[in-house]
């Protein structure tokens, strides 16, 4: 049984803390601050709720400082709008006692929690870690045989890494009053955008997403500044009738990517790793993401170490794909703003759109229409062997690689694809597709992948019937 060491009890630390105990190792998990502590990244995207699921710690999400979120006010490119999901998928969470949960549920798996316990030097020797801690007044060291690093963004600063976006800073502040909005809204300022977030303990999260060379550089207190760059505002109007609490902050939500992600016996996660740009709203659901998928590559490393070479590419191409992935999304959102104002702001963080712009664009096609149409696999489609998470370890599997893929994709709604693609024969619709393959699936699943694969280009009308043109 191996000896793992997890410094920082945030979203990633204690999830891959819990999933390394459920994969039989000993882990501790060490964490400076004393909990409940407060921390930006309130608002959790609808990924969230089935990737804790999927983690058996579901609840850290117990209904005390949780609200669901059904709409979302929107003043972006196009005025404003009432973003709504039925569904009520995102949530608004109170991180201090959404991480206290996490790590409470981390020691349900077995985990030993060290809290607070500062780690303050970390080396290694003969193969294993030295981890020297602070622990109250007095020093401790532990021994690991595997070290996680998911100290957040202040593990991250002074490493090497590549700067993703433009750099930001995030300036906030909380209001509390009887008459706060209850619904979130996001807002495109001049040079500027603003987010303003109503929490589950009745407080209001203010914040202003700037330039901070610019920032920095007007006159006045901080206080001052934050004041001025709202101004007019509405997310700062909602707050006409109430008070602030407490004080401004000011701290960098500038997004990058590590260099040093993993190693033999040693991996990052969370923003120790890769930092999105917070308009996404989706750094906690990266951070698990990265954890999860880190647990299966750390216990490739431990027990299988002749997949090494294997489980590091995965990790290192996971993390990349989806800061590029991330980084294309928030440049195109920014991007709408600076088609319709212009300004430095939004140009600079617009950059790289221009590539996406020029891409070649397929409308999806609707199902009436898919199903007069007969198809065949593009000629552009091919197998390749990825890597990919195969249960407790990485592995490689057949996977579909086509131009308009970001990926190959191994498996599509939990099914593998490569064996489906096979032997597919020419000229039949969807529907008869589907069908061929209702063996080894309910029809309406076969009938979901199909439609998918039409839309990504990767079954083409057949030369009959089009000239084996992407549909
Ligand atoms: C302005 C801003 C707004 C954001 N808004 C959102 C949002 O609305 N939604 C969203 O999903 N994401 C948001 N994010 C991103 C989100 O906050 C992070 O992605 C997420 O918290 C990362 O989780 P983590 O576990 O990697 O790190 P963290 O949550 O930062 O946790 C790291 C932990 O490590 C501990 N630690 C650090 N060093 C040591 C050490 N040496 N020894 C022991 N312990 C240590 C820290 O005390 C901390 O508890 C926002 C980010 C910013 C900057």
């Amino acid at each position: 049984m191996a000896e793992v060491c997890v410094v920082g009890a945030g979203p990633a630390g204690s999830v891959f803390a819990a999933r390394m105990a459920q994969l039989g190792h000993q882990v501790r998990l060490i964490e400076q601050a004393r909990f409940p502590r407060s921390r930006l990244g309130e608002s959790l995207s609808p990924g969230v709720e089935p990737l804790l699921k999927s983690a058996r710690l579901e609840t850290a999400l117990d209904a005390r400082g949780v609200t669901r979120v059904r709409n979302v006010w929107v003043h972006w490119a196009d005025g404003m709008r009432l973003r709504e999901d039925p569904r009520e998928q995102g949530l608004i969470v109170d991180r201090g006692a959404f991480d206290l949960g996490l790590v409470e549920g981390a020691r349900s798996h077995g985990v030993k929690v060290l809290q607070p316990a500062r780690v303050v030097d970390r080396r290694q020797y003969g193969g294993r870690w030295l981890l020297t801690l602070d622990v109250e007044e007095r020093r401790e060291t532990v021994e690991a045989d595997f070290l996680a690093e998911a100290g957040g963004r202040s593990a991250a600063s002074g490493r090497p890494r590549i700067q993703t976006g433009a750099a930001t800073l995030a300036v906030h502040a909380y209001w509390r009053g009887a008459r706060l909005p209850a619904t979130p809204r996001i807002e495109a300022g001049e040079e500027a955008w603003f987010w303003g977030v109503p929490l589950p303990n009745g407080t209001y999260n203010v914040l202003a997403f700037v330039d901070p060379k610019a920032f920095r550089g007007a006159r006045g207190a901080l206080e001052q500044r934050f004041l001025e760059r709202l101004a007019g505002s509405l997310v700062l109007e909602a707050c006409r009738e109430s008070g602030r609490i407490g004080p401004v902050q000011a701290i960098d939500a500038t997004p990058y990517l590590a260099s040093d992600c993993v190693g033999a016996n040693a991996i990052r996660l969370g923003d120790a790793a890769l930092a999105i740009d917070p308009i996404s709203s989706s750094g906690v659901q990266k951070a698990i993401q990265s954890a999860l998928s880190g647990a299966v590559v750390a216990n490739t490393l431990l027990r299988r170490p002749d997949a090494a070479d294997l489980a590091i590419l995965f990790y290192r191409a996971q993390l990349s794909d989806a800061s590029e992935r991330h980084r294309r999304w928030a440049a195109d959102h920014y991007g709408t703003v600076a088609a319709n104002r212009g300004g430095q702001f939004w140009t600079e963080r617009s950059q790289g759109r221009e590539a996406a712009e020029s891409a070649p664009t397929h409308e999806p096609i609707d199902a009436r229409a898919m199903a007069g149409m007969s198809v065949e696999l593009s000629p552009e489609a091919a197998i390749v062997e990825t890597p990919c998470l195969d249960g407790e370890f990485v592995g490689v599997a057949p996977a579909l690689r086509h131009p308009r893929l970001e990926t190959p994709v191994a498996y599509l709604g939990g099914r593998a694809l490569a064996p489906l693609l096979e032997d597919l024969p020419k000229g039949r619709t969807p529907l008869q597709i589907a069908r061929a393959w209702s063996n080894r699936m309910p029809l309406d699943s076969g009938l979901a992948i199909a439609g998918w694969l039409v839309n990504h280009g990767v079954l083409v009308r057949t030369a009959e019937s089009g000239g084996g043109r992407p549909c």
